[in-house]
């Protein structure tokens, strides 16, 4: 996995730079608020947690009166860390029970990076010394059972896939036999993100759910949602946060964003931690997500 830090320092610097210079001013009349609040939901952070942030700040630097930078920053960083949830529990739950392998369910729109995701997660685990195998639960496009077995050869994961329009649960119970029966660490399966009717995609991941859990249990279902969709990514995430218990965000793509507000809009909507974000298109352009560095990268 890369480094968070690193990667997020080129990308993220618009809403950090923009809120310090602002917040720096000798005043703060109610101009400056109104553009510190346009900044923050400009950068997605949502409008519920853009009022609370607003007026915390307030508050703090009428208390505070005049600003060194450093107080400025510190100021910042606190209320950033408190709206991301700095100690929500981020734990990938990945550990194997006894002869069963933790099984992972990747679930969200097509284009989101869901394959991707799948594959980078296996490598990192791999990685870690763990076995792994990958279900290709997305039947419906001929592209996405190739497109996974090519991130199982790159990244030394088996692939268990079905026919093309086959069951997607199907091949979901088959890819957990197959770890059962190869002792493998996890499995993790690449879902099907076809938004028809919200119905048909309850029936379709649920039947994938209750058939996994016939042979183990699913300890992580993880939405990934498309941080350059902002707003409109949201309501998609929305959808399936209401159909599958969703147990962690994957944000992707946070490397093409200087938005990186969603993050607290996302967390706020769905009540869900954003555990791993992308930062890239290479195997190995995951990382967990750590607020403090992601805040430190925020305000450079
Ligand atoms: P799926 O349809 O949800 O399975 O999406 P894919 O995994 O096929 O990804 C869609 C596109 O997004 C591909 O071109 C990926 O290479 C790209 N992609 C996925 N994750 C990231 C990321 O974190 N950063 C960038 N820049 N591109 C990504």
């Amino acid at each position: 996995m890369v480094r968070l830090r690193a990667r997020l320092a080129r990308s993220q610097s618009t809403l950090g730079k923009g809120l310090l210079e602002l917040l720096s001013r000798d005043r703060l009349d109610d101009d400056t608020w109104d553009e510190i609040e346009e900044t923050l939901i400009t950068a997605d952070v949502g409008v519920a947690p853009t009022q609370a942030m607003v007026e915390e700040l307030r508050t703090k630097v009428k208390v505070l009166g005049s600003r060194t930078p450093a107080e400025v920053r510190g100021l910042l960083k606190e209320q950033l860390l408190t709206q991301i949830g700095a100690d929500l529990d981020r734990t990938l739950h990945v550990k194997p029970h006894g002869e069963r392998p933790a099984v992972v369910l990747v679930v969200g729109v097509n284009g989101t990076g869901k394959t991707t995701t799948t594959g980078k997660l296996a490598r990192s685990l791999i990685g870690d010394g763990k076995k792994v195998v990958l279900g290709a639960a997305d039947t419906f496009r001929a592209a996405a059972a190739d497109q996974l077995q090519t991130w199982g050869d790159r990244v030394g994961a088996e692939v268990v896939r079905g026919p093309e329009g086959g069951d997607p649960a199907s091949v979901a119970f088959d890819a957990v036999a197959k770890g059962i029966e190869d002792k493998v660490d996890v499995v993790i399966v690449d879902t099907a993100g076809r938004l028809h009717t919200k119905t048909g995609l309850m029936d379709e991941l649920g039947k994938v759910k209750r058939v996994i859990e016939k042979k183990a249990t699913v300890d992580e279902v993880l939405l990934v949602l498309d941080a350059t969709t902002g707003q409109n990514g949201m309501r998609q995430a929305r959808v399936f946060a209401e159909v599958v218990d969703v147990t962690g965000i994957t944000l992707t793509k946070l490397d093409g964003t200087a938005k990186g507000g969603i993050i607290i809009s996302v967390q706020r909507e769905l009540g869900v931690p954003v555990k791993l974000v992308g930062l890239g298109e290479g195997p190995d352009d995951l990382a967990p997500f750590d607020p403090e560095v992601f805040v430190d990268a925020l305000l450079g």
